[in-house]
């Protein structure tokens, strides 16, 4: 009886972050609602299909999101209790050389899409007070990053959203909170990328299971920023305090220079 459960909706629920948040919220009894481009079955046999909504979609095609969104709700009885746009792209480079076709394609996956699933689930998340509008920001909207320029901007995008939509909504008793997540052991970091990152610190690899876990943490409380891992909070808080020196690490080192 999925009716009497409560339930979130994800993006980019097939694999890396998305996966590990549905596969958590199931165990704990939630209905889940997990869409993405890819195939979703995988994911459909370890959850049940009885526990969940799975269902194949771009999220650039605002119509099918909302659709599904909708779709979602009708099949968990009507409630949303956590809107979770986590689906996202990533390219490297130098901006100057990046084919328009590309810087599109993130703006239009990482924010645009966002923007369209808000608006297609502030309805339900507005008659559901307590609810929670959680986004999945990045490390990369605390200081903008080198090789990562569009990526990065769009996740300043995303953060800068969910700090306006937390004033917005508050009244309404909607929660509005994202996770900075640093560098999680997923399909978008290249392997060679997570052999060498540090193994201490904030670059160190996180699993896709702590990001899933500050989704919970974000239902249960009221904080908006989610650092994983938390040390990422002390980059924030030097990166604002000094960006100059941001700036002139950051370029020192020959992999983030265009
Ligand atoms: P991932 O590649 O494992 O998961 C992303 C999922 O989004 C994939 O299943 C993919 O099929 C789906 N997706 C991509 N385009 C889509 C579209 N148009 N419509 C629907 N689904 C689409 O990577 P991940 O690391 O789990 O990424 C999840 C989120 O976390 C992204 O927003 C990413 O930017 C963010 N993030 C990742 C890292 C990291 O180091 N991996 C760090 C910070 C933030």
């Amino acid at each position: 009886m999925p009716h009497s459960r409560k339930s979130i909706f994800i993006t980019g629920a097939a694999s890396g972050i998305g996966r590990a948040t549905a596969l958590l919220f199931a165990g704990k009894g939630w209905f889940v609602g997990c869409t993405d481009l890819s195939d979703l079955e995988p994911l459909k046999a370890e959850i049940g299909a009885e526990n969940g909504f799975f269902r194949k979609l771009d999220v650039t095609d605002h119509d099918e999101l909302r659709r599904a969104i909708n779709d979602f709700a009708a099949a968990a009885g009507g409630r949303l209790d956590i809107m979770h746009n986590n689906a996202g792209i990533v390219a490297e480079g130098a901006f100057a050389d990046m084919p328009w076709a590309k810087v599109m394609a993130i703006v239009n996956v990482n924010f645009i899409a966002v923007l369209a699933g808000i608006q297609a689930a502030l309805p339900l998340l507005k008659a559901n007070p307590g609810s929670l509008l959680f986004n999945t920001s990045s490390s990369s909207a605390i200081f903008g990053m080198g090789g990562l320029a569009v990526y990065s901007a769009t996740k300043h995008a995303v953060r800068g959203l969910t700090e306006a939509l937390s004033v917005e909504l508050k009244a309404a008793g909607v929660r509005v909170a994202d996770t900075l997540p640093g560098l999680v052991d997923t399909g978008m970091m290249p392997e060679e990328r997570k052999a060498a990152v540090p193994t201490e610190g904030m670059w160190r690899l996180v699993q896709p299971g702590s990001v899933a876990e500050a989704v919970w943490g974000a239902y249960h409380t009221d904080k908006i920023h989610w650092y994983v891992p938390q040390e990422l909070h002390d980059f924030d808080v030097g990166a604002t305090a000094s960006p100059e020196e941001e700036r002139n690490r950051w370029a020192s080192m020959a992999v983030f220079s265009g």
